[in-house]
């Protein structure tokens, strides 16, 4: 048995990509080539009225489907990876080096009861693997109704007051990077970034993916 650790320890076995279950992920990297390839991944910034947002991609090919199978079919290791892939692009850029807090987008208890996890608090723990940032807890106080068929009105209205930040003393005169997966009108972004903004901090949003 102590054999085997040992050999482990000085050989350690290789490790499979979680995204594809197929390759081998090199060293240092989330995820296999191939997947990594295949997301169409690029650090670009939103074109925001308010305050400053990125996204990494857009939603559609490949990573719709990943995002698709974290959040249906409750696939936890491939929203880890996501993060990892979030925090390493976050790390590289000068725009945020400032962030002292993430704030994972919350879901309502309900909707956590449904998928089993939040898909941005498992990107905070994937971010904070290779890029260590402090997480502050925000709580959707409100089940919000899916946003999907909703005009950009009745989105703003729907989001009204539905978060609380659990200690937003902690949170003054510092910059906080709000998580989420999709950006879509910023609806809920803005919401969150609003009530930061009250508590003198200034938020900053980084998206896995934005709608065309
Ligand atoms: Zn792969």
């Amino acid at each position: 048995m102590w054999l085997k650790a040992l050999v482990e320890l000085i050989f350690p076995a290789p490790i499979v990509c979680q995204l594809c279950q197929q390759q081998i992920v090199d060293e240092g990297l989330p995820a296999c080539k191939h997947c990594l390839d295949s997301l169409n991944l690029s650090f670009t910034q939103l074109q925001l009225q308010k305050y400053q947002g990125f996204t990494l991609s857009v939603y559609q090919g490949r990573i719709k489907q990943i995002l698709n199978e974290i959040k249906y079919h409750n696939n936890y290791r491939a929203a880890v990876v996501m993060g990892e892939i979030l925090g390493l692009a976050a790390k590289e850029q000068t725009c945020l080096q400032c962030i002292d807090y993430l704030a994972p987008v919350p879901l309502h208890m309900s909707r956590i009861k449904q998928r089993g996890f939040n898909q941005t608090e498992a990107f905070a723990k994937g971010m904070n693997r290779v890029w260590r940032r402090p997480v502050i807890e925000v709580i959707r106080q409100k089940n919000t109704i899916p946003q999907n068929d909703l005009t950009a009105k009745e989105r703003v209205k729907n989001m009204k007051n539905a978060f609380l930040i659990c200690n937003p003393e902690k949170i003054k005169s510092k910059h906080v990077l709000i998580i989420d997966d999709i950006f879509t009108t910023g609806a809920t972004f803005n919401a969150l970034a609003d009530l930061i903004s009250n508590y003198q901090a200034s938020p900053i949003g980084l998206f896995l993916t934005q709608t065309k």
